[in-house]
């Protein structure tokens, strides 16, 4: 080989590598790049995505906001539609029942002159058993008449403006009462056993009803339960032991106050009188009058037919003369007021018991 020859062998050597060394770079060059490219490309995609959901987010806020004002907007408007005007609401409101109260204790002050006993126009709540509240019972025996003044006013009764009708609560129930069932037209709120309107102590059997009037013109059958409650340790007690079993109210309304197997301190005598005190075998019913001759309403007439042709029934005994007294015949004392001045009213009401109980064979059935 000659010498020329090996000089261009090297020469080609050298530029082979250095054609191999500026492809290396290229080629270095060209990952760089591509390597950026990516990059940058993958920051634009990221930031693309991310203004797409800030975007997103917005639209969902706005349409959220929307929807609430709108709602907003809809309430406003019916509310505003059912709202009743001033003057409608104060037409709607009913008669407060506090109103109703005083006027009904402002009516019954009128005290007759030959009162059996004092009801005292206001009186403390008395409590001493648990009584829960509940619905205003059914209406009365009788039912107050559906014409003429509103219960609110009261009634105009023979010339006489009766208090106002008040719907009576039903006090605690009693479950036994000598194996008697309470109708519901009597409504129950029985005295505290105090020992003194409420001995608590138990009666003998029942051969009797006596029939009284309360001796206070016009007051209603509650203001009386409510006297018969009064506490011995109260302030306004008149120191008298006074219960009744039952006590019927102008608008015919009947309270239970004390409990039939119970004794209530009703036409008792002294044992010195040699009389019976038939405080231990009778079943006794007060009732209000709306004039001081002892007058009792129709109402009042009709409810105490029923409910003493209701007693006798229950304790098998007939009407007459020996098994209905009178407070007077028991004591001589004149009650019920107006019978014992017109004998012939006492004995008109035995007939028409009588008479009731003979329509009725089954009262408690048919009038449960
Ligand atoms: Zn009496």
């Amino acid at each position: 080989m000659s010498d020329r020859r090996r000089k261009n062998e090297e020469t080609d050597e050298a530029d082979f590598a250095e054609l191999m060394e500026l492809e290396e770079e290229l080629s270095y060059e060209d990952g760089y790049l591509h390597k950026k490219r990516s990059a940058r490309q993958a920051e634009l995609r990221k930031k693309r995505k991310r203004n797409q959901l800030i975007r997103e987010i917005i639209l969902i806020a706005l349409f959220v906001i929307a929807t609430i004002v709108i709602i907003i907007v809809v309430r406003k408007c019916t509310g505003d539609d059912k709202k009743p005007s001033p003057s409608e609401s104060q037409e709607s409101t009913p008669k407060n029942t506090t109103e109703f109260v005083t006027d009904a204790t402002e009516d019954t002050t009128k005290a007759s002159r030959e009162t059996e006993f004092t009801v005292p126009t206001r009186l403390p709540d008395v409590t001493t058993e648990p009584v829960p509240q509940t619905e205003p019972t059914d209406p009365p025996a009788t039912e107050p008449p559906t014409e003429g003044p509103t219960e609110a006013q009261g009634m105009i009764y023979n010339g006489v403006q009766l208090p106002p009708y008040r719907p009576l609560q039903q006090g605690a129930s009693v479950a036994v009462q000598s194996g008697i069932t309470m109708p519901s037209w009597v409504v129950q709120d029985l005295i505290p056993v105090d020992g003194a309107h409420r001995p608590g102590l138990v009666i003998n059997p029942i051969k009797h009803v006596v029939i009284h009037y309360v001796g206070n013109t016009l007051s209603s059958a509650k203001d009386n339960r409510d006297y018969f409650a009064t506490p011995p340790d109260s302030p306004v007690y008149d120191g008298r032991q006074v219960s009744s079993h039952f006590i019927i109210g102008l608008y015919g309304e009947i309270i239970q106050c004390v409990p039939l197997n119970e004794v209530a301190y009703a036409q008792g005598v002294s044992a010195s009188s040699g009389r019976p005190n038939h405080n231990w075998d009778a079943i006794s019913i007060e009732n209000s009058h709306y004039n001081d001759a002892g007058e009792f309403t129709s109402m009042t007439e009709d409810s105490l037919v029923k409910l003493t042709g209701w007693l006798l029934q229950s304790y098998g005994l007939p009407a007459n003369t020996d098994t209905i007294l009178r407070h007077y015949d028991c004591s001589g004392k004149a009650c019920p007021k107006d019978w014992a001045d017109n004998p012939a009213r006492y004995e008109a009401f035995v007939q028409r018991v009588a008479d009731y109980m003979a329509a009725h064979p089954n009262i408690a059935a048919e009038y449960p």
